[in-house]
């Protein structure tokens, strides 16, 4: 670990918002090392040969293609990446995991989630939460690919209530093992795996209970057909029925009634790396929307010269600059504080359970940021090929009916936006982000008179600076606003969190697009980063009228006379520009920029 790791602070999980970051202390897609530009360009040359070439088949729903690229790519060493050396993995960097699994997850999405749900739901509770005899015993079979693994959770009657799940586990009378009875539902890679994790109660208790479940069929253990689904078709998905099947005591994961603790844990993994997921995709999509409207010509014109197109691509771009931006971003904070606990000489398990704990808030802003933006980037490309995007015979179809899972599992988006905001509620409770001090001063700023000097704006991008800044005050504003009011009752007002919520990952957003450019500026120089500068103020620009809509929105539902007054003004002073960017100018920057590159070149 690097001395700058263990002396520089670190931002605490959610504290972005009242903290200021230099562009010098983000992790940037630019700064990857030389050894994660060859994994990265490794996995990339491995998911162009056995994913790209094969999307028909893929499509073709060839489960057994699925499984096979699964276990070339266990050969490869990519389904160890994040499985420690000791357990047969290659005990890489959380960066690196991350740079895996966005790489190898763009050429179908099928593919995708049968790596996402082996490499992280299916083995990380065991290496998170496993027994050093169970982490011997499992892990180094997952690692290579000799197993797969799947996560068994979901059932008929619990989807995002996961806690509420009717499958019970039942002590022998020997005490010797459990029996497993019940039925659980969208289990991802359950067609081909060898080893289930399964969430089940014992007696009456609270919390449900982590099991590792060998997948055996003469243990009780049946499928349902495979079902038929709107996207990812080749991901083997079934249902899993458990009759009295028998598991021993030894193979409980972590303690009685811990098993919520333990999904919900791996799923802020699965929430980042989701995030990570999708940015291939992006990219694949916006450089194959670019290039078929570089030959694509209507009224003697290539449609990549309309303007309507252009703006298309720019958006594209954009959205995909600020995901990268934020998911790199999150992702070397939770590395470098996996690095401190280490340091601090916490076990490896506990140093990354608690590392990414630390960032839920991030792993669920990125999961639902970059799962829309890869939607809207699949829509606008099946609309920039025309009646060519809606045939099977583009990729743009598929892109689309892939995409639209991601808003659906690890924890459906509306649940994210809400746990969001939750957890740095709880953060501020629990006094680890200080959300009172700030909201308390934007409101004594509310009531003082604003400043009329002419603020000055000569460097390099100053005022988006301070416009992030400004609408951290307007998230203070509302959010303060509405736990004062509500109190333990805010959860009742779904409607207001999403607002709220919506406001966080704008800031996160944005901030992150805006530090990433700033940074590469001072190194690269500003004339090399013309078109980052263009989509982090475009990026801003869009930001800042999601911002007004939902802050808006948030201050008419919950406060009224002179206190709404004061806060609509607020919420004008807090999101308005000096000098208002030329978004066509913006946009039109970007989009030459792309096509004389003829790909997403950022
Ligand atoms: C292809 C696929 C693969 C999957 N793979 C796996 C897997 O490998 N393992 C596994 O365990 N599960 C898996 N799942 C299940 C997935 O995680 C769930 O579908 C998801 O959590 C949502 O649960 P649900 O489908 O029951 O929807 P519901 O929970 O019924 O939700 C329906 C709607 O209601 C909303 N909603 C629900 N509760 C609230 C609330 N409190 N407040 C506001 N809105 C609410 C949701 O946001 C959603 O819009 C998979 C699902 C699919 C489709």
């Amino acid at each position: 670990m690097s001395t700058e790791t263990t002396t520089k602070e670190i931002l605490r999980g959610g504290q972005f918002l009242v903290k200021e970051t230099n562009c010098e202390d983000i992790f940037t897609p630019e700064d990857f090392s030389e050894e994660q530009k060859m994994m990265r360009d490794s996995v990339i040359e491995f998911n162009d040969r056995e994913i790209v070439a094969n999307r028909d088949r893929f499509e073709a729903k060839d489960y057994a293609l699925t499984q096979e690229v699964m276990t070339k790519a266990g050969e490869m060493g990519f389904l160890g990446v994040a499985v420690p050396e000791a357990y047969g993995g290659l005990g890489m960097g959380f960066i690196s995991t991350m740079i895996v699994c966005e790489y190898i997850s763009s050429g179908s999405g099928s593919f995708s989630t049968a790596f996402g749900a082996h490499t992280g739901i299916g083995t990380m509770p065991i290496t998170l939460y496993g027994t050093e005899a169970q982490k011997q015993k499992y892990v180094p079979k997952l690692a290579t690919g000799e197993w797969f693994g799947a996560y068994c959770l979901t059932e008929p009657g619990a989807g995002s209530d996961a806690n509420s799940g009717k499958t019970t586990a039942t002590l022998s009378a020997d005490g010797k093992s459990y029996k497993i009875n019940g039925q659980k539902m969208w289990i991802s890679n359950a067609g081909f795996c060898k080893l289930f994790i399964v969430f089940a109660r014992i007696e009456n208790d609270k919390n449900i209970t982590g099991f590792i479940v060998e997948n055996d069929p003469s243990n009780g253990i049946t499928l349902g057909e495979e079902e038929h689904k709107l996207g990812i078709r080749a991901s083997s998905t079934r249902q899993v029925f458990f009759n009295d099947t028998v598991v021993p005591v030894e193979n409980m994961l972590s303690e009685r009634g811990n098993g919520f603790k333990i999904a919900m844990n791996a799923l802020n993994i699965g929430r980042i790396k989701l995030a990570a997921a999708c940015l291939d995709s992006q990219r694949r999509i916006t450089t194959n929307a670019l290039r078929y409207a570089t030959e694509r010509k209507q009224f003697k014109t290539a449609i990549v010269d309309f303007g309507a197109i252009k703006s298309k691509l720019a958006e594209m771009a954009t959205s995909l600059y600020a995901g990268e931006a934020a998911s790199y971003r999150a992702a070397k904070n939770i590395e470098d504080r996996i690095a401190m606990r280490l340091a601090a000489g916490n076990s490896h398990q506990e140093a990354e359970l608690k590392g990414v704990e630390e960032y839920a808030i991030e792993c669920s802003i990125l999961k639902v940021a970059v799962s829309e933006d890869v939607q809207n980037c699949s829509d606008e490309g099946i609309q920039i090929f025309g009646g060519m995007g809606f045939s099977e015979e583009t990729p743009m179809e598929a892109a689309w009916r892939d995409a639209r899972i991601a808003r659906i599992y690890e924890g459906t988006n509306e649940i994210n936006r809400m746990l969001s905001i939750g957890l740095l509620v709880k953060k501020a409770m629990k006094g680890h982000v200080d959300l009172l001090g700030p909201a308390t001063a934007v409101g004594n700023e509310l009531m003082g008179i604003p400043s009329f000097d002419t603020p000055d704006y000569s460097e390099l991008l100053s005022e988006e600076k301070e416009m992030v800044a400004k609408l951290k005050k307007v998230f203070l504003m509302v959010a303060g606003s509405a736990v004062q009011k509500y109190g333990p009752g805010l959860d009742e007002h779904q409607m207001l969190l999403l607002a709220a919520s919506n406001i966080l990952i704008e800031i996160y957003l944005a901030e992150s697009a805006i530090l990433r450019t700033e940074k590469n500026a001072k190194r690269f120089g500003e004339a090399a980063q013309k078109e980052q500068i263009a989509m982090s103020k475009l990026y801003l620009y869009n930001a800042v009228d999601t911002v007004i809509k939902n802050g808006k929105e948030a201050i008419i539902s919950m406060a009224e006379g002179d206190e709404q007054r004061m806060m609509l003004m607020g919420l004008k002073r807090f999101t308005k520009y000096t000098n208002q960017p030329n978004v066509v100018e913006l946009r039109n920057t970007i989009a030459d920029k792309l096509k004389a590159e003829n790909k997403y070149c950022f």
